[in-house]
């Protein structure tokens, strides 16, 4: 079964996005339409934090557009040691 899209907003720019959740919910993925920002997957414990930090999403939008110049999505986690990490990963 191909996920199925929802409209909704990017997380770092707030212009809206394509999303849906995969990993059975546990993430989400956001298809940004802002040729300024880009793509990503989210797990549900990181967005808790990026959704209460200005500056966490000020620091990832420029994150996101590294990944997007490469063509990946920048996935965003909690570590084992409570840590956000990224990375850019290759597109699904
Ligand atoms: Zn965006």
């Amino acid at each position: 079964m191909s996920p199925s899209f929802n409209d909704s907003s990017c997380p770092f720019c707030g212009v809206s996005a394509q999303t849906t959740k995969i990993s059975h919910g546990d993430r989400d993925v956001f298809l940004c339409s802002n040729s300024e920002c880009g793509d990503s997957e989210i797990s549900r414990t990181a967005m808790k934090r990026i959704k209460d930090s200005f500056d966490i999403r000020s620091e990832y939008q420029g994150k996101v557009k590294l990944c997007k110049a490469d063509n990946k999505v920048l996935e965003i986690t909690v570590s084992s040691n409570n840590e956000l990490q990224s990375a850019c990963i290759e597109r699904r």
